[in-house]
């Protein structure tokens, strides 16, 4: 088994990312082989400043420590430090179909009007996520649920290589998506998810938010005025409740069904105390670590780099075997 999984350096860490995707890392890496990456190359994808780019990319190396991933245990890099991603992703262009990535709706929520400005990169990088994750022959991807589509069209674009060149090369990758948070929402809208590009600030909490801010967000968080009920299916059509609920029971490592238990026939006016007071006991080990590590740039870019060794190792016989199996000439 081999875990393989990335996230874009582009500031705003949230508790989506962390429910979502690195409190589901730390857990594996003590259990199986993970390549944990910091995917700069797809943060180029859209309006890029270069020296926050760099800024960013340490900055998320030291969440992603401070959040508990150990480089010790996880192979933890940046894309840009290991080039078989970007040539493998070319390969692959020429493998995917337009009609696939058509067909892709993280394209049309982050173009939004405007299509016919938007980069080909960001069009096409669910290739590049397919090469991030086939170059390492990754048996697992853990994933939020927005993601999901992405690794299907990896599958499909593995499937396609190997049959047209009647090679073994790529594995299938499976995504992992479970428990209470595979799909945290904004905190102003329940039916957007929580995201770093969300220009509203209160819509997420942010790693970086102080006790106050991270209680005066889920304060002002969106509800409904009906106090919670005693089971998940009358949740369903409140979206923002059923968010709140959720998680709770991400943070505490509990179930939807047991907060409920706990919490119902109350109102938003004693959940939100309780939420606002498991999220600032989780956050805050998690940025004092941050605000320790993120200033320290030798030893952040002496751990990437070592990273990034051994990812271009794993990473070297397959991008070979891809070269082979097209007929092009390397030494
Ligand atoms: P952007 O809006 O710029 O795409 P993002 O918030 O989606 O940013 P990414 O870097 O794209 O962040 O995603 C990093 C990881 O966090 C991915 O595994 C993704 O599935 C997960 N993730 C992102 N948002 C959420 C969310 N709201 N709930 C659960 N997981 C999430
Ligand atoms: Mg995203």
């Amino acid at each position: 088994m081999r875990v393989v999984s990335g996230i874009q350096p582009t500031g705003n860490l949230h508790l989506g990312n962390y429910l979502g995707a690195i409190k589901k890392w730390v857990a594996m890496q003590d259990q199986m082989e993970c390549l944990f990456f910091l995917a700069d190359l797809h943060a180029i994808t859209v309006n890029n400043d270069p020296a926050e780019l760099s800024a960013n990319t340490r900055e998320m190396a030291a969440a992603l420590i401070a959040s508990g991933v150990d480089p010790e245990k996880a192979i933890l890099f940046n894309q840009a430090r290991v080039p078989g991603h970007a040539e493998l992703a070319w390969i692959l262009f020429c493998t995917a179909r337009i009609g696939w990535l058509n067909r892709m709706t993280q394209f049309k929520e982050k173009s939004g009007k405007n299509r016919e400005g938007a980069s080909v990169g960001l069009f096409a990088y669910p290739v590049l996520q397919a090469a991030d994750v086939l170059i390492y022959g990754a048996t697992h991807v853990p994933v939020g649920e927005d993601q999901k589509q992405h690794l299907e069209l990896a599958r499909d674009i593995a499937t396609k290589f190997n049959a047209d060149f009647d090679v073994d090369l790529f594995t299938l990758p499976d995504p992992i998506i479970e428990g209470p948070a595979t799909r945290v929402m904004s905190l102003r809208d329940g039916a957007a998810k929580m995201s770093k590009s969300d220009p509203s600030d209160l819509s997420r909490v942010n790693l970086t938010d102080d006790d106050d801010v991270i209680t005066k967000k889920i304060k002002k968080a969106k509800t409904d005025p009906e106090p919670l009920p005693d089971n998940m299916a009358e949740l369903e059509t409140r979206p923002e409740a059923l968010n709140l609920v959720s998680i709770f029971a991400a943070l505490t490592g509990s179930t939807t069904d047991k907060v409920l238990t706990q919490f119902a026939g109350q109102g938003f006016g004693a959940f939100k105390p309780a939420l606002a007071e498991c999220t600032v006991e989780t956050l805050r080990p998690i940025r004092t670590r941050f605000i320790e590590l993120k200033n320290d740039h030798d030893q952040l870019d002496a751990l990437l780099q070592k990273g990034a060794e051994k990812a271009r190792a794993i990473a070297a016989p397959t991008l070979q075997g891809a070269y082979d199996a097209l007929g092009l000439l390397t030494d």
